[in-house]
């Protein structure tokens, strides 16, 4: 097939990828661009009601491709800008957006920088380009752990109380309190799907005049009521005793009261001189 080629065949190749190889590179541009239009709800100033109805009317562009060019734009900078896990200085930066838009998958941009550099390396020992199948293959394994690892913490630390969980269950009596902190675990979850809900509405026409961070905020709120509510940790103060006041006889204690007794030298101190929990 290559012989089919002239010389001016090759030239032409030769012309058209450098325009591709100059053009690629602008992703990062252009999803910088969308994302301040869009954070600063700047399409307002075009006509339009919406992020979507922006990139849809104006840039014939599906909201998702925007979103993901955003994706791309922010990967590609925290890789320039965080410091390479085994180089001096950042790793070379994501050329195309379907390298970024495996990345993307990762939260953590220190984790994504590490996976990007990762790759690179390998591709380079096997001199090869780097393309988006060894990223999505270095990317998959990880999410799958760090999944699995969420999810086992939420059932076993729910709320982020880890500390009495252990000595809880030594406590027949403290079971059923014990267990309440998986139910609200359960409920958190509940919120959380909540929020993603009303998040997914923020595009849509009929969502303009929900103020979003203040429903945010009072989510947020219903969180922190539960969580400071929730038993945190055997009663340090009872040790069997009946009538403990640290506890109101509950033996359990909640987070900011079993750091409270635990602060506190002197366990005779009554409860009245240590504010209350
Ligand atoms: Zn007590």
């Amino acid at each position: 097939m290559r012989a089919d080629l002239t010389q001016s065949d090759k030239d032409a190749l030769r012309r058209c990828e450098k325009i591709i190889d100059d053009g690629l590179p602008t992703f990062v541009a252009v999803g910088k661009a969308l994302r301040t239009i869009k954070e600063g709800r700047l399409y307002r100033g075009a006509g339009y009601r919406s992020f979507q109805v922006y990139c849809e009317k104006r840039w014939r562009m599906e909201r998702s491709y925007a979103h993901r060019l955003i994706g791309a734009a922010e990967v590609t900078e925290s890789i320039k800008t965080l410091p390479n896990g085994n180089k001096d200085g950042p790793s070379p930066c994501p050329q195309r957006e379907s390298h970024t838009r495996e990345l993307v998958k990762i939260k953590d941009p220190a984790e994504q920088s590490k996976v990007w550099t990762e790759t690179i390396e390998e591709a380079e020992k096997r001199g090869e380009n780097v393309t988006a199948i060894p990223i999505r293959e270095t990317v998959r394994p990880r999410r799958k752990g760090k999944e699995e690892a969420k999810k086992t913490a939420v059932e076993t630390s729910a709320f982020g109380l880890a500390d009495g969980l252990g000595l809880a269950v030594e406590k027949p009596e403290l079971v059923e309190a014990f267990q309440t902190r998986l139910k609200l675990a359960e409920i958190g979850r509940s919120i959380d799907a909540l929020q993603r809900a009303i998040d997914n509405l923020s595009e849509t026409d009929g969502s303009q005049e929900i103020v979003f961070q203040s429903v945010k905020m009072r989510i947020a709120g219903l969180k922190l009521d539960l969580r400071v509510a929730a038993p945190y940790s055997p009663c340090p103060s009872c040790r069997g005793r009946v009538g403990c006041e640290d506890c109101e006889g509950r033996r359990w204690v909640t987070k900011k009261r079993y750091e409270q007794l635990i602060a506190s030298d002197d366990p005779t101190t009554s409860r009245k001189d240590r504010g209350q929990g």
